[in-house]
């Protein structure tokens, strides 16, 4: 990593001399053929790597360029590019795969890196082919490609995403997916976090070390929790051909969420998103379909009539036109499925009377299923 990261500046600052600026002022990168070949021969004196590293070393940083470039005509570059991250992209003339078991060339017959797939559960099976991996100091990150034949779902399932829990409405059934243990990790990891702050002042470069590490091991747990649960919930839905609809969460503003000093907002946002992210890219490797729906008034909506719903008893919500009364999560996933499946309110309601045998009145809501992660 060193070695393709000293390449990368290297090439960076021989790629940069040949960027020239036109009477207009704009930048132009003139880079032949022949200055491109020198480059690679330099670069290849006293490397021992296998070569293609080279290559890539030099695709990525003209890359880079033409980027910088592109914003730099625009203004809207301010400073020159620099090569950051210690990231070497493995393309496919640098990896097999045979077996199960992924085989990355290091040093021609010498020293190569294997990585056995099949230790790590979550990763999917039936791909067809492993496009470009990306090495990183942290890890190791891989394309799976797979040819999909899209099916026309049976019926929808709707997601709701709290700080605490995931609610659902799957065939018809209000289910709900308990987040506590997620909450703990993140709130665990605060709390080391503030006493590591403590210790930054005696021994800043220790600290900024344990903050690295705990901040991985933290992201590590988080995301291996979302990993299940979202692959739970898309076998689930493949059983059922059922596709998904979610929350379309560009409408909140994104500055506002990255200055959020409250760490519960935040939490609740980042397990929202993980969770719309990892649900759709499962359920798209079934064929099957995924639908964003605006939020709005999702869950202050009367699914039943349209009228507004108004905060009754700790999370429960109370129609004030038709009094219907449900629990605040139960109404934005109903609505969700409303919305965004076209189903109407009505015959949502009836199915499930006709599955339960219950009636939507003020006395009893929807029971809801809870289940432990
Ligand atoms: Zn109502």
């Amino acid at each position: 990593m060193e070695a393709y990261f000293e390449a990368k500046r290297k090439a960076l600052e021989e790629v940069l001399s040949h960027v020239t600026h036109s009477r207009t002022g704009k930048a132009h990168l003139k880079l032949k053929a022949g200055d491109r070949r020198k480059l690679r021969n330099n670069l290849l004196k006293d490397w021992k790597y296998s070569r293609h590293y080279v290559d890539s070393a030099i695709n990525s940083v003209i890359g880079l360029v033409k980027g910088w470039i592109k914003l730099y005509n625009r203004g809207k570059a301010r400073s020159k590019p620099r090569v950051t991250g210690k990231t070497v992209y493995v393309k496919s003339t640098l990896f097999t795969y045979r077996d199960g078991k992924l085989k990355i060339s290091i040093e021609p017959g010498k020293r190569h890196l294997e990585v056995n797939l099949a230790r790590y559960d979550y990763l999917p099976k039936n791909f067809d082919t492993i496009g470009g991996l990306l090495l990183r100091e942290d890890g190791l990150i891989i394309t799976f490609k797979k040819k999909v034949v899209g099916v026309e779902p049976r019926d929808w399932a709707s997601f709701d995403i709290n700080l605490t829990n995931v609610t659902a409405l799957i065939s018809g059934r209000v289910v709900r997916y308990d987040l506590r243990q997620l909450y703990h990790v993140h709130r665990a990891y605060e709390e080391k976090r503030r006493r590591i702050q403590k210790l930054s002042k005696r021994k800043p470069k220790v600290a900024e070390r344990l903050m690295r590490k705990y901040s991985r091991r933290e992201k590590d747990r988080a995301r291996d929790f979302m990993h299940k649960l979202t692959a739970r919930i898309a076998g689930e839905l493949g059983g059922v051909e059922s596709g998904a609809i979610l929350e379309d969460l560009r409408n909140i503003k994104s500055k506002v969420l990255r200055r959020s000093r409250n760490l519960n907002r935040r939490l609740s946002k980042w397990n929202a998103r993980t969770f719309q992210f990892m649900l759709e890219y499962k359920l798209r490797w079934l064929g099957l379909p995924v639908k964003y729906v605006n939020p709005s008034y999702s869950s202050r909506t009367c699914p039943l009539c349209s009228g507004r719903m108004a905060a009754y008893e700790g999370r429960l919500m109370r129609c004030k036109k038709c009094c219907l009364i449900l629990d605040r999560d139960v109404v934005a996933v109903l609505n969700l499925q409303v919305w965004g499946s076209g189903v109407t309110p009505k015959a949502l309601i009836e199915a499930y009377a006709s599955m339960t045998g219950k009636r939507l009145t003020d006395q009893n809501h929807l029971p809801i299923k809870t289940y432990q992660a």
